[in-house]
């Protein structure tokens, strides 16, 4: 089996694995129980908060385990429009932005908010003078993903932090940072981020588990009401499982990431060079700023067929989100892409584990792929 779908989830690394196995089976205990195992597993758990926090670079007192990367962003945009119910009732995001963003924002619009979703060029890619252009004296929310998960695409977050001060806006700046979480060199403050969300299952550790950063001196909301977890934020006891896979798995990330960069760099720069050298008609639609993940199309070819045609053969890659299921790319669809473009779009998205043999024989499936199905008719 080749895996060129780490956008939509990686392999749990043995580190996390182990340490998740250890707390189900030995350090059991429930943090809030006062006995000794409990206290061990409140003392874990916080130690665990500062793995993840010294891998994302701020404190931990800022980070608030959740149980995915969704759950952070309907937290962050909830959070942003409650403190800022006296100030208006507008937000700016992005229509290229994770469906956690963006139906909590349909959500809202529901309820009488305004919000405006930015469209990106054919690159994928949204200027920060298109915020300047909707920022208003009302604007509550900027929400603006580091990374687009379908086309690697980073978007001007810093830049558009520092045109919120420049502009003494009083809008909270959210950033989901699933995708760009130990592929990119940033902390939440060079980002000038209030509010960051991360996803465990997206860097080696369990689904069912995340993270979300609230910039200390933020008067934050409950996610969840009840037993009082998480500083009173997020009751429910802890996933103390899926907290240690996280924090191994952060830890082992921040460790070798310099070096898993490159490697996934130049990795996929010999993929995209065999491509178009190799594959007649293929078309590279975004090379992806981010190392892990580029976006290619067969224009003419239904990457549905494709997607399938390669699964047979043992490789997994994706026609875009792995969320949308079949479903039209709404990434995709704001680009402004011809529709033959559009219909034959693949992500490939590439992990530390990949290695050029692998590369090569996705190459040489792609060609048989074009070959076989127009054969085929299809
Ligand atoms: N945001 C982005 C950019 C993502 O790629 C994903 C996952 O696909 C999410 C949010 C949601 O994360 P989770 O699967 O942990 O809910």
């Amino acid at each position: 089996m080749l895996y060129f779908d780490h956008a939509a989830t990686t392999p749990v690394l043995p580190e996390a694995a182990d340490a998740a196995y250890r707390v189900m089976t030995r350090d059991f205990g429930n943090p809030s129980s006062l006995h000794t195992l409990g206290k061990e597993a409140a003392k874990e758990v916080e130690a665990n908060r500062s793995i993840v926090a010294r891998a994302l670079g701020c404190q931990p007192g800022e980070l608030y385990f959740t149980s995915c990367g969704t759950e952070g962003d309907n937290w962050a945009v909830s959070l942003a429009v409650h403190l800022g119910r006296h100030k208006g009732k507008h937000i700016i995001t992005t229509a290229v932005e994770h469906a956690a963003v963006l139906e909590p924002c349909r959500h809202l619009e529901r309820q009488g908010y305004q919000v405006d979703y930015l469209t990106p060029d054919h690159t994928g890619h949204i200027p920060a003078e298109a915020v300047e252009a909707a920022l208003r004296d009302d604007t509550v929310l900027v929400s603006m993903m580091l990374v687009n998960n379908e086309t690697g695409a980073v978007q001007p977050v810093a830049e558009v932090s520092r045109l919120l001060k420049r502009k003494k806006s009083a809008a909270l700046l959210h950033t989901d940072a699933v995708q760009g979480f130990l592929k990119l060199d940033f902390t939440p403050k060079s980002l000038g981020a209030d509010l960051l969300t991360l996803s465990a299952h997206k860097i080696g550790g369990m689904k069912g588990s995340g993270a979300l950063f609230i910039r200390n001196g933020l008067r934050a909301e409950p996610m969840l009401r009840g037993g009082g977890q998480e500083k009173g934020l997020r009751s429910g006891t802890e996933a103390t499982p899926q907290i240690a896979a996280f924090a191994a798995a952060a830890d082992y990330g921040f460790a070798n990431r310099e070096a898993h960069i490159a490697q996934i760099t130049a990795l996929k720069a010999y993929t995209l060079e065999a491509l178009q050298a190799k594959v007649p008609g293929l078309v590279v639609v975004s090379p992806g700023d981010a190392p892990h993940i580029c976006a290619v199309s067969l224009p003419g070819r239904p990457s549905q067929v494709v997607v399938r045609y390669l699964s047979d053969k043992g490789i997994c890659l994706s026609a875009g989100s792995a969320c949308h299921r079949g479903k039209a790319s709404h990434v995709y669809g704001a680009m402004n892409l011809s529709k033959a473009v559009r219909d034959g779009m693949l992500r490939i998205s590439f992990g530390p584990s990949n290695t050029r043999e692998e590369a090569d024989a996705l190459t040489d499936a792609l060609l048989a792929a074009t070959r076989e199905l127009v054969a085929a008719g299809r």
